[in-house]
């Protein structure tokens, strides 16, 4: 059984996301190799546009090939939906993505060789104290801890396995600063204008952007996608995202508290508050809060950063009776929203079914442009080890018909 699947079957049976642990995922489904194995005649030149988990990945792989190639990256770093605070707390924080949503075997996956042990340090996310609030009630749930555990980051983060093992290989071939905003493919090699009018070109390109950037219509393409990828495009569902970490002096929050009925708030994910510093090594007490779409909204729309954190301070105000004002030390927000070059969280869901329109979206485009990322996964969609098999497999999907 995929992990899809079973994620499914676990849906149909009211059972939540978060409780569907990846250890009895990696148990029942299989847990195939990632990584490429193929050989390619291909002499030309590739540009990856985005240095985001799919970016970097496709980066390591040519690298590995032997091909030559640029990943332009929009942003002053690299990492996009992956980033780290090392200043915050005296734990690096992953204020992108955060969970090990699968085995912590993928680490030697990515990296592609069964000699390197990838030693990242991951522990056992397994949660003991777990509360919903509803309706103003807070109520226990810890009968169900044995349910669920995914993996985590003991002292690394996400951004230190590609800093550690993906960067090193790649590093020579990122250029930063330069957001592309126009493609053109109308002649034989593809031919990229960035902002500030410089001009990149190459025989093959891959695009790596958020589907937000091109829902937006960020990038020109010249000619224009034709109307079956415009579509396939703007059915993926892909809405707000921010996270929010505050520091207080005492700890009065559970390991995690969901909202709502506890398996029906828990089924899609779209709000929750954590214990940030569950098994870290650190005497602080650090809550998280991670909110997508509608419920992420509800604080980005307020713009203005003491805005956002009195609504939330008022809401755990309201959960622990004041106890979250009483202990307030400091704050750190991560509006994914108003970032200008990712703008969202991450695809969410399909207006058709997610396979066809995956399907469309991975179609080479003249044979010479391809996409990746996140949103082209279908069994680890909104993932990083997703984003990095969507681009591993699209990277070898170009080499091998060349
Ligand atoms: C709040 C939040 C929590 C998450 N939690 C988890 C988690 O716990 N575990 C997990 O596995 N996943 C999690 N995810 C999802 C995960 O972060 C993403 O699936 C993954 O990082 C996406 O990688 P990507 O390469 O597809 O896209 P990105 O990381 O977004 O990379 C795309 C890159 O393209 C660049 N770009 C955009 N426009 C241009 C342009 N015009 N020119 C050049 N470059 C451009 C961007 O700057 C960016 O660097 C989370 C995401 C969010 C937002």
């Amino acid at each position: 059984m995929t992990r899809k699947e079973f994620i499914d079957k676990g849906v149909m049976m009211g059972m939540g996301l978060p409780f569907l642990s990846s250890m009895l995922l990696t148990a029942c489904g299989k847990q195939h190799s990632i990584f490429p194995k193929f050989q390619t005649d291909f002499s030309g030149k590739v540009i990856v546009i985005g240095a985001g988990a799919a970016g970097m990945a496709a980066g390591y792989l040519l690298k590995k090939q032997g091909v030559d190639f640029e990943i332009i990256e929009a942003a002053s770093i690299y990492g996009g939906r992956i980033k780290k605070v090392d200043d915050f707390v005296d734990f690096p924080l992953d204020i992108g993505a955060e969970w090990i949503h699968t085995d912590p075997k993928i680490f030697t996956d990515i990296i592609g060789d069964t000699n390197v042990n990838a030693n990242i340090g991951t522990m056992v996310y397994d949660p003991q104290t777990i509360q919903t609030y509803k309706n103003g009630r807070l109520k226990s749930h810890n009968y169900l801890k044995g349910f669920y555990s995914e993996w985590k980051f003991k002292n690394t983060t996400w951004f230190d396995f590609f800093e550690q093992y993906i960067v090193p290989e790649i590093a020579n071939n990122m250029i930063l600063n330069k957001p592309i905003t126009q493609i053109d493919y109308s002649t034989d090699k593809v031919r990229l204008k960035t902002a500030s009018e410089e001009e990149y070109q190459a025989d093959k390109v891959l695009v790596t952007v958020p589907i937000k950037i091109l829902q937006k219509q960020l990038i020109e393409f010249e000619p224009p996608l034709p109307k079956p990828r415009k579509e396939a495009i703007n059915h993926v569902y892909a809405g707000d995202g921010i996270k929010i970490f505050i520091e207080f002096k005492e700890r009065f929050y559970p390991d995690i508290l969901s909202f709502g009925n506890i398996f029906s708030a828990l089924k899609r994910e779209e709000k929750f508050v954590y214990d940030a510093a569950f098994k870290k090594s650190t005497d602080k007490h650090i809550l998280g809060l991670f909110a997508i779409n509608e419920q992420a909204a509800a604080y980005t729309k307020l713009n203005a950063e003491e805005a956002i954190i009195d609504k939330f301070l008022g809401e755990l105000d309201e959960i622990f009776e004041g106890k979250a004002t009483e202990n307030y030390v400091k704050h750190l927000i991560q509006n994914w929203s108003s970032e200008p070059y990712i703008q969202g969280a991450y695809s969410y869901s399909f207006k058709e079914s997610q396979f066809d329109v995956v399907e469309k979206l991975k179609e080479p485009i003249a044979a010479k442009i391809f996409f990746a990322g996140e949103a082209l996964s279908i069994e680890n969609q909104a993932t990083v080890h997703g984003a990095c098999e969507s681009a591993y497999s699209q990277v070898a999907a170009m080499l091998e018909n060349s």
